[in-house]
């Protein structure tokens, strides 16, 4: 295969790719095509999780961009963006997985973890040896997840030694998490607890097995349907100090954290609205009405030109708030305007491409069900349109219309 720019990359964005970067989109793609899209309705279908694409994923590379330190040109951010794209563009599910995965656990343990921890636990990750999950909402605490958790973490101290030393300090974690993706096969949990000691919000790596973990499967959920969102309940959680992470001493680091995935979400909603918008070309091709395709009738035209509209502004909009990332000029309230604008604009997308199959639009064998559905999810996770939209009217007015 060689490469190509998306054909619902109207202006031609890709063209400035440099050709490593092509040839790491070319190989990503063959095994999307060939390893991915023939498995995800079915998968899809049965709220079931593809175990195999884990180590698929990893031999990409996909979950060691970010904190290779060599940052090679393959790991901007901006090329980031694009294989979020890229993948979501075939199933928004698995670009989740891998948002999860290098975005917010790795992300947490390069932002909050000492040298050690990432030495200790990054290449396993980055391998898919090992499996995260991202540990901060809780059936109490949503958008006010700043302010509002009740996990609690209280500090143990460590207990003096017959030698005369003094033995490590632990910590006890309790409290309940919920939607937490990959929570139900993750090896590690990545959890968000206010400090007993100082009221501060800490992070901890958390092992799974940890006696009084436990993640119960969130059913009949009707979108990303391939994420295994979970509900954890922490019930007197033991953690060495050696798992809390070193760097992580407020809210602070866990909105760094965010903010350094919030525009890839941007990025994988652009992308499902092109997974909706290429399966809607291709259907308005093939389908015959009054004699002839119904892309030569004037309202579906219509209907593709406001989606590529729509798909255009966007990359637009993705593409300058990653290049203020990789320049350093990005803040909190530029990538919350490229989250609440892209998927605004991918709802309405996704919608005209699925009115765009009439009836077989529900059908999820056509692929675009599945991306209209997806989309919902994806507009309200990684902070609702709301909350960015307020994040953006603050930088605007200096006045927080949020506490
Ligand atoms: C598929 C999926 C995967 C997820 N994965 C994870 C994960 O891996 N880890 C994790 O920690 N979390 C995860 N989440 C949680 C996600 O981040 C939250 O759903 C999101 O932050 C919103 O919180 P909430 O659902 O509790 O909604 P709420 O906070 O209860 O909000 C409900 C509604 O009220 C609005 N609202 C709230 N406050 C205000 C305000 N001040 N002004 C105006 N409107 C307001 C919201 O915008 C929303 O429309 C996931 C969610 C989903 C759906």
């Amino acid at each position: 295969m060689t490469f190509e720019p998306l054909s619902s990359d109207f202006y031609g964005f890709q063209n400035s790719l440099s050709d490593k970067e092509k040839e790491v989109i070319v190989a990503l793609r063959e095994y999307l095509e060939a390893e991915v899209r023939p498995l995800v309705n079915d998968h899809w279908a049965r709220a079931a999780f593809p175990s195999q694409v884990v180590k698929g994923l990893a031999d990409l590379g996909l979950f060691g961009m970010p904190w290779d330190e060599t940052k090679t040109f393959e790991n901007s951010a901006v090329f980031r963006g694009w294989v979020a794209l890229e993948l979501a563009r075939v199933d928004a599910s698995i670009a989740t997985l891998v948002g999860m995965q290098n975005g917010l656990v790795m992300g947490s343990i390069g932002v909050g973890g000492s040298k050690e921890q990432r030495e200790q636990w990054l290449p396993k990750l980055a391998s898919g040896e090992l499996l995260g999950c991202f540990g901060l909402t809780e059936p109490l605490s949503g958008s006010d997840s700043a302010q509002g958790l009740r996990t609690i973490a209280t500090l143990v101290p460590g207990t003096d030694n017959p030698d005369g030393s003094t033995g490590p300090d632990s910590w006890i974690l309790n409290g309940a998490k919920r939607w937490i993706g990959n929570g139900t096969i993750a090896d590690i949990a990545i959890i968000w607890a206010k400090s007993a000691e100082d009221g501060q919000v800490k992070g901890f790596i958390v092992p799974t097995s940890t006696p009084g973990f436990t993640a119960t499967k969130i059913e009949n959920k009707q979108a990303l349907r391939i994420v295994q969102n979970a509900d954890i309940v922490l019930e007197n959680v033991v953690v060495p100090e050696a798992n809390r992470l070193q760097n992580a001493n407020s809210f602070r680091e866990t909105a760094a954290v965010l903010r350094l995935t919030r525009a890839e979400v941007a990025w994988a909603a652009v992308g499902n609205s092109i997974g909706a918008y290429e399966a809607a070309v291709g259907y308005s091709k093939e389908r015959i009405q009054f004699g002839k395709p119904i892309g030569a009738h004037q309202l579906v035209q219509d209907l593709l030109v406001k989606s590529l509209g729509n798909i255009t502004a966007s990359l637009g909009v993705v593409i300058r708030v990653s290049e203020m990332l990789d320049e350093g000029t990005q803040k909190d309230e530029h990538a919350s305007l490229a989250k609440a604008f892209t998927t605004a604009r991918m709802r309405e997308t996704v919608a005209w491409c699925r009115e765009l199959f009439g009836g077989n639009g529900i059908v999820l064998d056509n692929d675009v069900i599945r991306h209209f559905a997806d989309a919902e999810a994806i507009y309200s996770y990684e902070g609702t349109r709301e909350m960015n939209t307020l994040i953006v009217g603050r930088a605007i007015t200096g006045k927080a219309a949020f506490v």
